[in-house]
């Protein structure tokens, strides 16, 4: 009999901005790896190509892009709105090459970006009439309702806690006995994500190394994506790095919204197993790292392991905004951490804070007084602009304050529109305080 044929699908997205940040698809090629441990047989379109001339030596590349009209409710926004990744037509021609699948897997990531999935829906339905087609990913976990009446010509949209009516699904469709179904929590045991699909050589793999979180910051989806706190094994990390490493791949990516949550059961023996290898790989942790878990032994080990910059979390100086968004740091308890940073040889350039901008109410006075922190302790800050998230206690208490109705339409959910902004901060506010960062980072980058 032959084999089911699944084809995974990194829909294009549209946006004012976007950037590949180590992103990856990783859900949907571990959904895909898991398929064929069950005999399927996999292939894949990833849409959000990058340029590749242009990629950095960290592994990050900016994304193809070509300018398009917005969505009628965006028009007179006063920025240029982009779709990222192939056009449509290169799209359609490179499905036309593809064998009918029987299965089509679409993800979909950011909210605000379910137009670029709809559309990659639209056209797949299209090519392939017959094919049974599921939308899974962040947006419809965050927006399942939205998602079931935006994606209908799907046959299934399913959220990230609904595994078992995937499998159902499955096997309820396709003649076979699916006889590996783990959970999407069963970090320790899933497959490898099928990063081997790519044809070109793969320049990063992110490593999934724990799942939820011990704080519960009103800002955050973790801890409603992921209530349970689940960590892997050192040694199943390490497998992990050494198998890529046969495969050629140099740079790994924490994704770890906890990586020190138990640092002495987890993380400590991680690092110390990385920097034991016989090989050396480079780091990244776009996830900040929680500041107040750093002591001296692990920031020497992050320097051992061969972490090539520290992100860390600093999000406000306001010491009345970091207790009531979750408590997860207090400005001295980040002053030790960056201590120890330095002490184990980070230079100040391979140390950045994420402090955060836009939050409901938050006077722009407050993300300078952040930076300007930052700045004095010779570290770079990085503006995270805050995207109000559905399911989360900010969004849930102040969507009804936001200057677009995104409880009802989830492209004004996007932080590139400032949804918080009010005459306490202004948009012309966040433009200065972008350029204020920028030109402190660049004056300790010049004292160099
Ligand atoms: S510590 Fe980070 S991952 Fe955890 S709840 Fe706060 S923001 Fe989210």
């Amino acid at each position: 009999m032959k084999p089911v044929t699944a084809l995974l699908v990194n829909p294009y997205i549209y946006d004012f901005s976007a950037y590949s940040f180590w992103s990856s698809p990783l859900g949907l090629l571990t959904i895909g790896a898991l398929l064929r441990k069950n005999g399927f047989e996999i292939n894949k379109v990833d849409c959000l190509r990058v340029v590749e001339e242009k990629r950095k030596d960290d592994g990050r590349a900016p994304f193809l892009k070509e300018k398009v009209k917005p969505p009628d409710c965006l028009k007179g926004i006063k920025k240029r709105f982009r779709r990222y990744g192939i056009a449509p037509e290169t799209l359609n021609k490179e499905l036309s090459a593809i064998e009918k699948p029987h299965l089509i897997l679409i993800t979909s990531i950011m909210t605000y970006w379910y137009p670029g999935a709809r559309e990659v829906l639209t056209i797949l339905r299209e090519v392939f009439p017959s094919a049974k087609i599921i939308v899974g990913g962040i947006y419809p976990s965050l927006c399942y309702e939205h998602a079931q009446a935006t994606m209908q010509k799907a046959d299934m949209v399913i959220s990230n806690r609904q595994i078992e009516k995937f499998y159902a699904f499955i096997e309820g469709v396709f003649p076979v006995k699916l006889s590996y179904k783990p959970s999407p929590d069963d970090i320790n045991v899933l497959p490898y994500p099928a990063f081997d699909l790519y044809e070109t050589t793969i320049p990063f793999v992110p490593l999934l190394t724990s799942v939820g979180c011990m704080y519960k910051c009103t800002y955050c989806a973790t801890p409603y994506m992921h209530p349970r706190i689940i960590r892997r094994q050192p040694q199943s990390v390490l497998e992990e790095i050494c198998y890529w490493h046969e495969r050629g791949v140099k740079r790994y990516v924490i994704y770890d919204d906890n990586f020190l949550y138990k640092k002495e059961a987890y993380a400590k023996p991680l690092l110390r197993g990385i920097a034991r290898l016989p090989f050396s790989i480079d780091i990244y942790n776009p996830n900040a790292l929680n500041a107040s878990l750093i002591d001296s032994e692990i920031a020497l080990l992050l320097k051992e392991a061969n972490f090539k910059e520290v992100r860390v979390g600093f999000e406000t100086k306001d010491t009345f905004l970091q207790q009531s968004t979750g408590g997860k740091i207090n400005t001295n308890s980040f002053e030790n951490a960056i201590h120890h940073l330095f002490e184990a040889g980070f230079k100040k350039e391979t140390i950045g804070a994420y402090t955060l901008a836009g939050l409901p109410f938050q006077r722009w006075e407050d993300v300078k007084a952040s930076i300007d922190c930052l700045s004095d302790l010779g570290v770079k800050a990085l503006i995270a602009e805050y995207t109000p998230i559905p399911h989360t206690p900010l969004f849930q208490t102040f969507y009804m304050h936001a200057r677009y109705p995104i409880k009802e339409e989830p492209l004004f959910q996007n932080n590139a529109l400032f949804p918080f902004a009010w005459e306490g901060f202004t948009e012309e506010d966040l433009l200065n305080l972008k350029h204020y960062v920028r030109e402190k980072n660049r004056a300790f980058d010049n004292s160099m």
